[in-house]
């Protein structure tokens, strides 16, 4: 396959409804994008024209391709220019609404440190759009329904890092104090909010080569060096070496 662009063959055309008589004017440019994807795996992008695609069915369009570029800059030119030029914009007889350069995706587009560095500076402090402002939902009140609806959808779900401040006042709180036994109804609660889409490996798939690793890391059996008790690494992390119960008893001789 053989492109005008490159890796891609950027096009304008033209599409009608017969019924209505109504036409869109249209720029393609997408990577790997040639004239034959018109009318046979792209529809244009324009919801109005896939309203009609619906309604009347993709046989009631006619299309064309009307010119072939050698550069995505030189098709979106040439689309703007034709669409000014023709008063196509606001003309009820045409789709299109805007003579607005057709955007290129930025997907997909790797910038250096440098360049990136210096798009977080210009948007620093004063240079910042939000600079001085208050956001969208500042002073919002919310309803005591929506404050229970937000905690449930919450509960149970990570919370972002802590802050040293918070971890702080976590610290503070518990000091002294111990947890007390978990009583049933604190079990079932931490079951729920630990369940199903709110578990933190909810919709999380591991691949073979992981499953194995964790496999493998699970099977390590490990001798306790002050009991001498032999089993899974993780309890006996838990519950032995350092912890372990005979660790300080002293053996009478
Ligand atoms: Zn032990």
């Amino acid at each position: 396959m053989s492109f005008t662009a490159a890796d891609r063959t950027p096009f304008t055309y033209v599409v009608e409804c017969t019924p209505t008589g109504k036409r869109y004017y249209g720029v393609r440019f997408a990577k790997g994008c040639q004239p034959s994807d018109l009318w046979t795996c792209y529809f244009t992008s324009c919801a109005a024209v896939q309203k009609d695609v619906a309604l009347y069915g993709r046989e009631a369009f006619s299309h064309s391709v009307r010119k072939i570029f050698s550069s995505v800059e030189a098709a979106r030119r040439w689309e703007t220019r034709v669409l000014v030029k023709l008063g196509i914009p606001g003309n009820l007889r045409w789709y299109n609404k805007t003579s607005n350069i057709a955007i290129e995706s930025q997907a997909g587009v790797v910038r250096s440190s440098a360049t990136r560095l210096k798009m977080s500076l210009s948007k620093q402090g004063a240079n910042n759009p939000w600079f001085g402002k208050r956001g969208p939902r500042y002073g919002l009140k919310l309803s005591a329904e929506t404050k229970l609806k937000i905690a449930n959808a919450l509960l149970g779900k990570p919370t972002g890092p802590c802050s040293d401040v918070r971890r702080a006042r976590i610290s503070e709180a518990k000091v002294g104090k111990q947890r007390p036994p978990f009583s049933l109804e604190w079990r079932r609660n931490l079951a729920t909010s630990h369940s199903g889409n709110r578990h933190w490996n909810f919709g999380q798939h591991w691949s073979e080569a992981t499953r194995l690793k964790v496999a493998r890391a699970n099977s390590v059996r490990v001798t306790c060096d002050v009991c001498g008790l032999v089993g899974g690494i993780r309890a006996m992390r838990r519950y032995h070496f350092n912890n372990c119960k005979l660790k300080n008893v002293k053996v009478k001789v």
